[in-house]
């Protein structure tokens, strides 16, 4: 188990998480303008562009809501790493490979249990 543990290097994932939630963050506060209700200027904005605009919203509003649950498995993993349970897949309990987690390292589940839900997923 120590082996694995200096094989995924914890500080370097740590480092990889953090940067990655303020990457997030900063988009999602950017997102969120985005997504905040259209104004509608009637004079200045066509009916086109009023559908453009709305379409931007719901594509902003999917978006943050990706990134807000990203930022949450982030958070989840950091919390791991400081309880020394970080790299064990939740579905399964094996230890998560570390290419994948160098890919992915907010990852809470190993490559079949993430294939498995996302077949049961509706
Ligand atoms: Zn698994």
């Amino acid at each position: 188990m120590s082996d694995y543990i200096s094989e995924i290097q914890l500080d370097e994932m740590l480092a990889k998480l953090n940067q990655l939630r303020n990457e997030l963050e900063e988009e999602a506060s950017s997102l969120q303008h985005a997504s905040e209700p259209v104004m509608l200027d009637q004079q200045s904005v066509g009916r086109v562009s009023r559908g453009d605009a709305l379409q931007q919203q719901n594509m902003a509003i999917a978006s943050l809501g990706h990134c807000q649950e990203r930022i949450r498995q982030i958070e989840e993993a950091l919390s791991k790493i400081d309880n020394d349970e970080y790299g064990y897949c939740e579905g399964c309990g094996e230890q998560i490979p570390s290419a994948r987690l160098n890919a992915k390292p907010e990852s809470p589940l190993c490559i079949s249990c993430q294939e498995k839900q996302e077949q049961n997923a509706p």
